[in-house]
């Protein structure tokens, strides 16, 4: 399999999608949503306009606005998926129309560089056996002062933090292709334009940051090629399944896609559906009757723990159960998040029972007084520390008439 930076994207957010996608090869309904299609009608006119300047020519913004809609129209069709319904087609052919009136009016003439390539396919080898090979395209490939660039439009309606960029293998492994297939790259600068913002981000990686990266995925694609091998492809849920186009095989979904096609008056007959309500109406029984009797018992505890201090006995006997009763002041001292553990620390340091007390371990400490190996000074010194807690319990367990002869 050729891996791209998409494929191991997918494989990151859901193994299963991954697996429907590109082993299975499942074929979906032709579906195609109206932010993909803007972002399509965008990048071709953004090529155009490289591609027509490396022959000299020079297209006036109207030439491509009138380019952007002529691709428009003959593309756009009934089936494509407008989700957010206040919006109408229009409304995003003008987004386009003002993302092109941006960017062509901020970078005119065009000569802030010089383009190499436009919707280039390249190879990225990872290793020099040529055992891990990806695939990308990049958008436009250009040369300044030295630098090699790998530009990419961005048609989304968020801008994506700094931090998320720096992370973004796409563009890194570009510039991991750049450096080997141009003998003269020295650096490669990676540049998003985010349309919608007219606002571009510019990064540029160290040796050492690509050399991570390079190796990080080849360490995912190992981690592919074992789940290939083992068809371990679990479903990952997340927001995005809601863009997902295999929910309906997707085991997480299907049930539910089954009960769309049913008719009201037949859902509720549904084996799942009923399965499903009886068992939600026990479990909401159990955990309120649950509650309910822990809440009996802890009164009945507190009873018998009153009546054992009322009668000064430790054990009280039921019919075949009885029941013990242990009060006990406990000591305590400070743990690693109070506020006078460094001060213990420091204490128990000096006198040499840190390790002894595996680092504030109350029990370790405890029991090192209970089993006196402290001497009397060292205890002294521990004293301010102390507090003390009282504890009840009460502990059921069965009795035979026997055992009481
Ligand atoms: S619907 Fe969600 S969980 Fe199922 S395959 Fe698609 S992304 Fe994965």
């Amino acid at each position: 399999m050729i891996y791209s930076p998409s494929r191991l994207s997918t494989f990151e957010t859901c193994p299963l999608k991954f697996r429907f996608q590109y082993i299975d090869k499942i074929e979906t309904p032709e579906e195609e949503g109206v932010e993909a299609f803007l972002g399509s009608r965008v990048h071709e006119t953004l090529e155009k306009l490289y591609k027509d300047l490396k022959f000299l020519k020079e297209n006036s913004l109207q030439d491509l606005l009138d380019y952007f809609d002529k691709q428009w129209n003959k593309n756009w069709n009934d089936s494509i998926i407008i989700v957010h319904k206040e919006y109408t087609p229009e409304n995003y052919r003008k987004l386009g129309v003002k993302y092109v009136t941006d960017y062509y009016n901020r970078f005119k003439p065009f000569n802030q560089d010089k383009t190499i390539a436009t919707e280039r396919r390249i190879t990225i080898k990872l290793d020099d056996k040529g055992e891990y090979k990806m695939q990308g395209y990049i958008d436009r490939i250009a040369y300044k002062d030295g630098y090699y660039e790998v530009h990419d439009y961005k048609t989304n309606a968020n801008l994506p933090l700094e931090e998320y960029l720096i992370r973004d293998r796409q563009l890194s492994l570009y510039s991991i292709a750049l450096l080997k297939d141009y003998q003269d790259a020295k650096k490669v600068k990676q540049v998003w334009h985010f349309l919608a913002f007219d606002k571009d981000v510019t990064l540029e990686k160290n040796k050492k940051e690509l050399e991570q990266l390079r190796k990080d995925t080849i360490a995912l694609i190992k981690k592919i090629e074992a789940s290939k091998k083992r068809n371990d492809f679990p479903a990952q849920t997340s927001r995005l399944c809601d863009w997902c186009e295999f929910k309906p095989q997707c085991p997480e979904w299907k049930h539910l896609y089954k009960l769309e096609d049913k008719p009201a008056n037949e859902y509720l007959k549904e084996d799942g559906v009923t399965l499903v309500n009886k068992y939600a109406a026990l479990d909401s029984k159990y955990k309120k009757l649950k509650q309910e009797l822990e809440e009996q018992i802890e009164k009945i505890k507190e009873a018998l723990i009153a009546y054992a201090k009322k009668e000064q006995v430790e054990v009280v006997y039921g019919s075949d159960m009885k029941a013990k009763v242990k009060i006990e002041e406990k000591l305590k001292f400070p743990g690693k998040n109070d506020e006078q553990s460094e001060e213990l620390k420091q204490l128990l340091k000096t006198l040499g029972r840190w390790e002894e007390v595996e680092m504030l371990d109350n029990y370790a400490l405890l029991a090192m007084i209970k089993n006196g190996k402290l001497d009397t000074a060292e205890l002294k010194k521990l004293k301010k520390f102390e507090t003390k807690e009282t504890s009840e319990s009460v502990r059921l367990s069965k009795f035979s008439k026997e055992e009481e002869d």
